[in-house]
C-alpha cells in the first residue's frame, strides 16, 4: 500500500492521518506531512485533536522530556478494548482485544447456537463481562462489540438473514439486543468472512485476493477481493456448499453412494463425459469397471478413449467391493437420497456440494457404512485412524469440493485459497483430492501462481478477523470525527 499517493493528499481528515497510525507502528510530523501531503500547520492542527481525544500518544524516545515536544506519535490501541464472539454452531470463542483488534483475553465455552439468539447471547454477554473483570475494565471502556455466526448476515443491519442451522435466529437484530448493555457499535459477519479476513491479514497480508474455505459440518466461502470482504447484494456471496453439482460427483465417485440408478443412468454417457476435461491421469483406472458403474451408459462414446484410462481419481481405493457393497449402495443410502439418486441437503435441494463434501454429509455416509460415528470430530477421528471407507469418503470429499473451489478459481482468480473448518484437519487426504481437481480443471493462467493451502490460525481464525474487523470498523475515517465529537 503506498502512503505517498495522492488521494490521501486530497482529503487527509483526522480519520485519514488516524489511519496512518494504525496502520505504522510510529510517526513523526515530518512523517504525516511526508505521507499525507498536508501543511505543516494542518498537521499540527490534525495531531492536536487526535492527541486531545487520546487517540494517538506521545511514544518512546520521543516521549516529552524537560519541556521538550515529542517527537514520535502512536495510535494509542490502550485507550479502550473491545469485545469480540465467534459463535459457531456447538461452541463459541470469546476474546477482549486492544484497538488494534489484537487478542489480549480468550476464552472458549460450549453453546447450542439452536437454543435460539436470547440464550447465546446471554452466554455471550457473561462471558464479556468476565472477560472485562479479569482486565480490569468496566462496559465504558468497550469501544465496539463484533459478533460472527455460522450463517448469512445482512452486513448493513446485522442482523441474521435464512441461517439453515440457526432455528430462530432469522431476521433476529443481534446489534438491538446490546443497546442498553453498552454503548458502542455491534458488528456483525458471516463467521466465513470473518475467518477470511484472519488469515488473510495475519498470514497472507501481501495477497489482494483470497479465497477462504471453511469445510466444518457445512461448507461455505469468504473473499477477499482487492482487499477488502466481499459480501454479495445481500450478503449471501460464498455459498459454494449450495451449488449444484448435479452429476459431476457421480463421475467422480466411482461406486458407493452415488452409484444409485442415477449413476449407471444414461446421464454418464452424455457428452459431458467426453473430451479433454477428463483426460489426463486421473479419472478413471479400474474403479470405472465396478459394478455399480457397468450399464449401457457406460460404454458410449464419451466415456470411451485413453484420457479415461490411468491411475488416479478410482484406483483400487474407489472401485472394488469397499465402497459397491451393501453397506454404501444398499438400502441405507435411500432415505439419504432423493429421486434423482442425489442426496438430499440441508437447504432442502439435491446434489449440494455440502450434501457429500460437508462434515454432516461424511458422518451420514459413514453411519451408513456401519461406522459408530455421530459428530465431525468422530468422523475426523476415523479418518485419521487410516480407516479405508473413510479415507474414500474423505478423498471423495475432496474432489468434489475441489471441483467447486475450481469454478471458484476460475471466477475469482486468486492468488490464495485457504482450507479451515474441522475437515482442514484430514489435510492430507481432503487436499489430494482440492489440488487435483482444481489444478486440472482451472485454466492455467489462473493456477499458475495459484497456492492452496491450509488454515494458519486453526481455530482461531474468525476470532482473530473478527477483531480486526471491528477495529477497521471503529476507526473507519468517516467514523473519527463522530468518535471524537463524543468526548
Ligand atoms: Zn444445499
Amino acid at each position: 500500500m503506498s502512503m505517498t499517493a495522492s488521494p490521501l493528499a486530497v482529503a487527509a481528515g483526522l480519520g485519514d492521518v488516524l489511519q496512518l497510525f494504525r496502520t505504522q507502528p510510529t510517526l513523526t510530523r515530518a512523517d504525516v506531512m511526508a505521507q499525507t501531503g498536508l501543511s505543516r500547520s494542518t498537521v499540527n492542527q490534525r495531531l492536536d485533536a487526535l492527541l486531545g481525544a487520546a487517540l494517538v500518544v506521545p511514544s518512546g524516545e520521543g516521549a516529552p522530556t524537560g519541556g521538550r515536544p515529542a517527537s514520535r506519535f502512536a495510535f494509542n490501541s490502550d485507550r479502550g478494548v473491545l469485545l469480540v464472539a465467534d459463535i459457531g454452531a456447538s461452541g463459541m470463542r470469546i476474546a477482549l482485544c486492544n484497538l488494534r483488534g489484537e487478542v489480549r483475553h480468550e476464552r472458549e465455552q460450549d453453546i447450542d447456537v439452536a437454543d435460539g439468539p436470547s440464550p447465546v447471547l446471554t452466554a455471550v454477554d457473561s462471558a464479556f463481562r468476565a472477560l472485562l473483570a479479569s482486565a480490569g475494565c468496566d462496559p465504558a471502556d468497550v469501544h465496539g462489540i463484533g459478533i460472527d455466526v455460522p450463517g448469512p448476515v445482512d452486513f448493513d443491519s446485522g442482523q441474521v438473514v435464512s441461517p439453515p442451522i440457526m432455528s430462530g435466529w432469522d431476521r433476529y437484530d443481534i446489534p438491538a439486543w446490546f443497546t442498553g448493555r453498552y454503548d458502542c457499535p455491534v458488528l456483525v459477519d458471516k463467521d466465513v468472512n470473518a475467518m477470511a479476513v484472519g488469515e488473510h491479514r495475519s498470514v497472507h497480508p501481501h495477497v489482494r485476493q483470497l479465497l477462504m474455505i471453511k469445510a466444518g459440518t457445512g461448507i461455505g466461502a469468504g473473499m477477499i477481493i482487492d482487499g477488502g470482504v466481499y459480501r454479495g447484494a445481500d450478503g449471501a456471496a460464498g455459498d459454494i456448499g449450495h451449488i449444484q453439482l448435479s452429476v459431476v460427483p457421480d463421475r467422480l465417485a466411482g461406486p458407493g453412494p452415488l452409484a444409485g440408478s442415477g449413476l449407471a443412468g444414461s446421464g454418464l454417457a452424455g457428452p459431458g463425459l467426453a473430451g479433454p476435461g477428463l483426460a489426463g491421469p486421473g479419472l478413471a483406472g479400474p474403479g470405472l469397471a465396478g459394478p455399480g458403474l457397468a450399464g449401457p451408459g457406460l460404454a458410449g462414446p464419451g466415456l470411451a478413449g485413453p484420457g479415461l484410462a490411468g491411475p488416479g481419481l478410482a484406483g483400487p481405493g474407489l472401485a472394488g467391493s469397499g465402497l459397491a457393497g451393501s453397506g454404501f449402495a444398499g438400502s441405507g443410502t435411500r432415505s439419504a437420497f432423493g429421486g434423482e439418486g442425489e442426496p438430499v441437503c440441508r437447504c432442502g435441494n439435491t446434489g449440494c456440494v455440502e450434501a457429500y463434501a460437508g462434515g454432516w454429509a461424511l458422518v451420514r455416509d459413514l453411519t451408513e457404512a456401519g461406522r459408530n460415528v455421530r459428530t465431525v470430530s468422530d468422523a475426523v477421528a476415523l479418518i485419521r485412524t487410516g480407516d479405508v471407507t473413510a479415507v474414500r469418503l474423505a478423498r471423495r470429499a475432496g474432489r468434489i469440493l475441489g471441483h467447486a473451489i475450481a469454478d471458484s478459481v476460475s471466477l475469482l482468480n486468486p492468488s490464495v485459497v485457504v482450507v479451515g473448518g474441522q475437515l482442514a484437519e484430514i489435510e492430507e487426504q481432503l487436499f489430494a483430492g482440492i489440488r487435483e481437481m482444481v489444478y486440472r480443471r482451472s485454466l492455467p493462467l489462473a493456477t499458475r501462481k495459484l497456492t492452496i493451502v491450509a488454515t494458519t490460525l486453526g481455530p482461531r481464525s474468525g476470532l482473530v478477523g473478527m477483531a480486526l474487523l471491528l477495529a477497521d470498523s471503529i476507526f473507519a475515517p468517516p467514523r473519527v470525527e463522530t468518535l471524537i465529537a463524543r468526548q
